[in-house]
């Protein structure tokens, strides 16, 4: 009865397949089947029951498949597509920098005006704290990647050479690298590919609803998971931590918010210790939580940024490492030693890549986009927020333009539907069926949508939501 049978992860319900027969026919004589692609994140990719969406097309908000069919994309792509899917200003900065200079790189003191230009726009829009320098890099992970060599790097200057272990955090996620990958606190990262790193260690995921205590307040919740990292860091040996990683709201680990005074304490705690403070604004920056970053929001005063997604609304893959002055200045005495910082890429700064960003950012602050995303997220978090009755959801919780669902039972968080109905799988399957798009991680649900989404796109998302709810209820009841 309760056997919804997803068979893969990704395509569940859908009776349409959007490739032609023959592109579904197996390809070669061992018994390959399926499409070409070893596709990230996706299970199933070698049945010919397998049906990827195939995406082809985007305007604003929405995106269309290749039979036409249209949908709202309700997160942004990978919570990325800041501006949409249309905007012709990041087109034009695009092709007009292809045509002056496709390509030069940033190795041995050669760069290009974008990227100069990029680095000191980063360092004026960053405003929680002053910081130094600025590092590109192509994506989050890279950055993730970026951050642990720079913080070896630098303890290796100062002669601290054991301080070198990083503390990340349950649930989080900060990308798919060697070292992104054990930084995340995700399972399904680590599970057979002999990760975490052995200098990753992990502490406890701040999610209220989840982990309080009987009778526990979000303060005194914070309270306890600061002293839990103290603890941590006194049994490893505070001069064997280098630096702590947080993301201001965590994302792909399913939307979860920090509780009251959670990042006063955590930072109290590793200033204490020496420990540099880590940053991960790839989804939370730009506007996403109704501040220009993360860090405005909650407070944070750190050592290093990542960023990425809505840097240049994804139209350009680009990062970018944000450099504290005080450790831009050990990095640069101890390269004036050694000859060179032998760390980057050939696409370090591509100029096409931060001539879109500058752009985006440009658009960002003339069309007051945090003001946008202020006045428009209550619509947002108020309308979905109102299904949280649902006998199937355990919590709805989000701040600004993204926003997760948990579905459980009996609205307890560890009554857990078992995973084989596939309950969150079946609500993106009803969505999906009805024109849009969500995020789908077990029973997790998350949206973040474009900041330029309109109050008619938002209302047609809660209408979408409500009608796959009352569908999915049905199905569970
Ligand atoms: N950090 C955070 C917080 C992310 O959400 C992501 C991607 O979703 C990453 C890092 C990794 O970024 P990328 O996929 O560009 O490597």
């Amino acid at each position: 009865e309760h056997l919804f049978q997803a068979p893969i992860f990704a395509r569940w319900f859908s009776t349409e397949s959007t490739l032609s027969k023959e592109e579904l026919t197996p390809t070669d004589e061992k018994g390959f089947k399926g499409h070409d692609m070893l596709a990230p994140f996706t299970a199933g990719w070698q049945s010919t029951d397998f049906h990827p969406l195939v995406i082809e097309k985007s305007e604003g908000c929405y995106v269309y498949d290749n039979n036409g069919k249209k949908y709202l994309d309700s997160l942004a792509g990978l919570w990325c597509t800041a501006l949409g899917g249309s905007e012709q200003r990041l087109v034009a900065a695009a092709t007009t920098q292809l045509s002056i200079l496709p390509f030069y790189h940033s190795f041995w003191n050669r760069t290009t005006k974008p990227s100069l230009d990029l680095a000191k726009e980063l360092l004026d829009t960053f405003t929680a704290r002053k910081m130094g320098k600025v590092f590109f890099t192509n994506s989050g992970s890279e950055a993730n990647d970026s951050q642990v060599k720079l913080v070896w790097y630098y303890n290796n200057a100062l002669g601290r050479p054991d301080k070198k272990k990083i503390i990340a955090r349950n649930k989080s996620y900060h990308g798919s690298t060697l070292i992104a990958a054990s930084l995340s606190g995700l399972p399904a990262l680590h599970q057979k590919f002999d990760l975490p790193v052995p200098f990753v260690l992990h502490t406890e995921c701040p999610h209220y609803w989840r982990f309080h205590l009987p009778g526990e307040t979000e303060e005194e919740f914070s309270t306890r998971l600061a002293n839990n990292l103290e603890n941590l860091i006194l049994k490893e040996g505070p001069e064997t931590i280098a630096a702590f990683i947080a993301e201001p709201v965590m994302g792909a680990g399913g939307v979860i918010p920090p509780p009251a005074t959670y990042f006063d304490k955590i930072q109290d705690v590793v200033k204490k210790y020496d420990i540099l403070f880590i940053a991960d604004e790839v989804i939370c920056a730009f506007g996403r939580l109704g501040t220009m970053f993360g860090c405005d929001k909650y407070n944070i005063k750190p050592d290093l940024v990542s960023i990425a997604k809505a840097l240049s609304s994804a139209y350009m893959p680009i990062g970018a490492v944000l450099v504290s002055p005080e450790i831009a200045e050990v990095i640069n005495s101890q390269s004036d030693k050694l000859g060179s910082f032998s760390h980057g890429f050939t696409y370090s700064g591509h100029p096409v890549a931060c001539a879109v960003a500058l752009e985006a950012i440009k658009i960002y602050k003339e069309r007051n986009i945090v003001e946008q995303v202020q006045k428009i997220s209550p619509r947002f978090q108020d309308g979905v927020k109102a299904f949280s009755n649902s006998p199937i959801i355990g919590e709805i919780r989000g701040t600004g333009l993204i926003l997760g669902t948990e579905f459980t039972d009996n609205k307890s968080p560890t009554d857990f539907f078992p995973p084989e109905w596939g309950v969150g799988v079946y609500f993106g399957a009803e969505c999906e069926k009805r024109g849009m798009l969500v995020r789908v991680a077990g029973d997790n649900i998350m949206m973040s949508p474009p900041f330029i989404i309109s109050p008619q796109e938002i209302d047609q998302l809660i209408s979408i939501y409500g009608e796959a709810l009352r569908a999915t209820e049905k199905r569970v009841a």
